[in-house]
């Protein structure tokens, strides 16, 4: 069980949602720089910065020159839904209450410090996170 105040929830969520509003202006910038519409199967211009069906349409995008920001835009949507699933905090290998320090510094994170150490090890020093 998370041992998060509503307090520091907000805390964390404010941080998810001004780093997602941030990545999402960045990919905005750099859809605008290639050259190709890359939203031609979004039906029509898209609207608020903010909006999370513009983030989830950005991130199918195949924008492979930002893949890290298409990455961290995923694990940040995803914390988001964990958030409203009343399950944010829980680390999801072993279930345990991710530390608040922890989440404070790394608002994604999705695992207690012992299972994303194990899983580096497993899959290497990068993180690579599952798919939806
Ligand atoms: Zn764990």
């Amino acid at each position: 069980m998370s041992e998060i105040s509503p307090e520091q929830m907000a805390v964390l969520s404010g941080k998810l949602r001004g780093r997602r509003a941030e990545l999402l202006a960045l990919l905005r910038a750099a859809r605008k720089d290639s050259g190709r519409d890359n939203l031609q199967q979004a039906s029509g211009e898209v609207g608020d910065p903010g909006d999370e069906s513009l983030a989830l349409q950005l991130v199918d995008l195949n924008l492979a020159e930002r893949e890290n920001e298409v990455r961290e835009l995923r694990a940040i949507e995803r914390a988001l839904e964990r958030m409203r699933e009343n399950t944010y905090g829980d680390c999801i290998d072993c279930g345990c209450a991710i530390p608040y320090a922890r989440l404070e510094a790394y608002p994604t994170a999705e695992r207690c410090t012992e299972c994303q150490a194990r899983h580096e090890r497993v899959y290497g020093g990068r993180d690579v996170t599952p798919t939806l």
